[in-house]
């Protein structure tokens, strides 16, 4: 960095979002004068939610130099290796599927997958079902963990599932001590200098914490990019209709699989996540289409808990994101700068990409405009990409047992890279290249489009389906299973 000095940075939130950032914030300048200072209230407290990540947390740590020694243990960590989706489409054969992370062995079996994909597009009856053709699936599907024998150099890629208050403790204290400045008061007032530039926090006691950059990671009520600067939300509300969360823990589970299970329900779905000091359990839902009272009655005996033996914790989500991530010199991070919703547990994976671009863009143009407009540009896709390919959960269920589901299979309310992806896909063209056509940042692979679609059987009614000619050749599923499990002998089973 030579022209743009690192900025004094005061962080408003001690949530996830909020240690995340000064953690990355303060690596990458602190060594050069850059100081963070966060600023959190323990009466509002954290949001306390958010267990499950992508590999981008695993990328994240490797960055910081931080060992998985050092904090999975600290924070009741497991290792994940994809998402199960089970009961969001009736079609037989594909009640559940796996949205498993890619990695190294799947570049030889994703072609055979696709190919297969195609013809069943076209109407032929051939193997395309997604769990037949990834290393993840087999290893998760067996209870096998990420790590590989040192001698197998191909290791699937990886997140994690963690305790979100455990994990925001454990930041906080790396963070602390290399130098960043916690202060524990409940800030009241935002005052301003102009109408985009933040000159202050108020703080309760009458403290006034002055800075150059100031993050919001104040949560849902984005103190300073929302209420203080006026900085427009664009909503989500009519791609997605979920806007309400119940959790409740459960016992530690004794038979471990390296994945989160996403279970669909009657007015939305229900996380299953496994840490090594309990599972975590969440039912996200619609609450046009039920009460928060039937949502917890149904999560708890979907659980196999009875009413009174736990207590449901509701939650509330805005679900949208800002129009702008940086304004003037507030950036806005976390739930304060959008949520889409916790169906890929992409939340934490968008705020180390926002710490990280933001630094980029940063150090090339300090406070001008041209690499802050490329920065929200960019952030902005992220975010939307990412709507798109969570909408097509919805959009294309394969459920009919209640008005929730059948209002979400007729939603009109796509994107135009949506509606671009979707005829694609009916239309036998290439999904590869719709996708790097439709999205100039792919927040989703062309494998993970395949899985989805395929995943929930979205080909021909069966009894359209026909044989093969034999003049066209089919990928091998057998012979692939084969390769596949003599890799997955090289994994060990993981103990919790
Ligand atoms: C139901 C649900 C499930 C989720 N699941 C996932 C998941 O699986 N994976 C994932 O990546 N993400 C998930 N998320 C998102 C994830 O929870 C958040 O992205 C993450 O916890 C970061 O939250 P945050 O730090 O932005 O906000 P919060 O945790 O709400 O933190 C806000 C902070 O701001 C402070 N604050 C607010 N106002 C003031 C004030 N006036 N003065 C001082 N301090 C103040 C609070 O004290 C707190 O420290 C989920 C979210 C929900 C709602």
């Amino acid at each position: 960095m030579s022209e743009n000095a690192p900025p004094h940075i005061v962080v408003l939130g001690g949530g996830s979002a909020g240690w995340i950032t000064a953690c990355l914030l303060h690596h990458r300048w602190g060594d050069r004068g850059g100081n963070v200072t966060v600023v959190e209230s323990p009466e509002i407290g954290i949001i306390g939610v958010g267990e499950g990540s992508t590999p981008q947390l695993k990328a994240m740590f490797d960055h910081l130099g931080i060992a998985e020694a050092e904090w999975m243990a600290a924070c009741d960590a497991t290792y994940k290796l994809g998402i199960r989706f089970t009961g969001w489409s009736e079609r037989p054969g594909f009640e559940s599927y796996f949205h498993p992370f890619p990695g190294p062995v799947d570049l030889h079996t994703e072609p055979a997958f696709t190919h297969n994909c195609m013809l069943a597009r076209r109407g032929f009856k051939v193997p395309a079902h997604p769990d037949d053709w990834f290393l993840a699936t087999k290893l998760a599907d067996a209870g096998l963990g990420a790590k590989a024998e040192a001698n197998f150099p191909f290791a699937p890629s990886y997140g994690y599932h963690f305790d979100a208050f455990k994990l925001g403790a454990f930041l906080r204290d790396w963070a602390v001590a290399r130098g960043v400045d916690h202060r524990s008061l409940k800030v009241e007032k935002v005052e301003l200098s102009s109408e985009t530039e933040v000159a202050a926090l108020l703080c309760e006691g009458g403290e006034r914490i002055e800075g150059d950059l100031f993050v919001d990671c104040s949560g849902f009520r984005a103190m300073i990019a929302g209420d203080a600067l006026g900085g427009k939300f664009t909503s989500f509300g009519e791609n997605l209709f979920n806007d309400r969360a119940v959790v409740v823990p459960t016992d530690k589970v004794n038979e471990f699989k390296p994945q989160t299970e996403a279970i669909a329900m009657k007015a939305g779905w229900r996380w299953h996540i496994p840490l090594t000091s309990r599972t975590g359990n969440g039912y996200v839902y619609s609450s046009k289409y039920i009460s928060d009272e039937d949502a917890a009655a149904e999560l708890l005996a979907s659980v196999g808990l009875q009413d009174g033996d736990a207590e449901p914790r509701f939650l509330k989500m805005k679900v949208g994101r800002m129009a702008e991530s940086w304004r003037g010199n507030c950036l806005a991070a976390g739930l304060a700068q959008g949520f889409v919703e916790p169906l890929e547990a992409t939340a934490l994976h968008i705020v180390i990409a926002t710490a990280l671009e933001f630094a980029e863009a940063f150090e090339a143009g300090g406070f001008t405009s041209k690499h802050r407009a490329d920065f929200n540009s960019n952030i902005g896709k992220r975010y939307d990409g990412i709507r798109d390919y969570i909408v097509a959960h919805y959009r294309f269920n394969q459920r009919s047992d209640t008005q929730y589901w059948l209002d979400n299979a007729a939603n009109q309310n796509l994107s135009g890279g949506l509606k671009a992806m979707t005829t694609a896909w009916f239309t036998h063209q290439d999904i590869a290249a719709a996708n790097q056509q439709n999205y100039s940042i792919q927040a989703y692979s062309s494998a993970s489009w395949h899985c989805l679609f395929a995943g929930y059987g979205t080909f021909p009614p069966e009894a359209k389906m026909q044989p093969l000619p034999e003049q066209i050749n089919v990928a091998d599923r057998e012979e692939i299973a084969a390769m596949l499990s003599a890799c997955a002998g090289n994994f060990l089973p993981v103990e919790i």
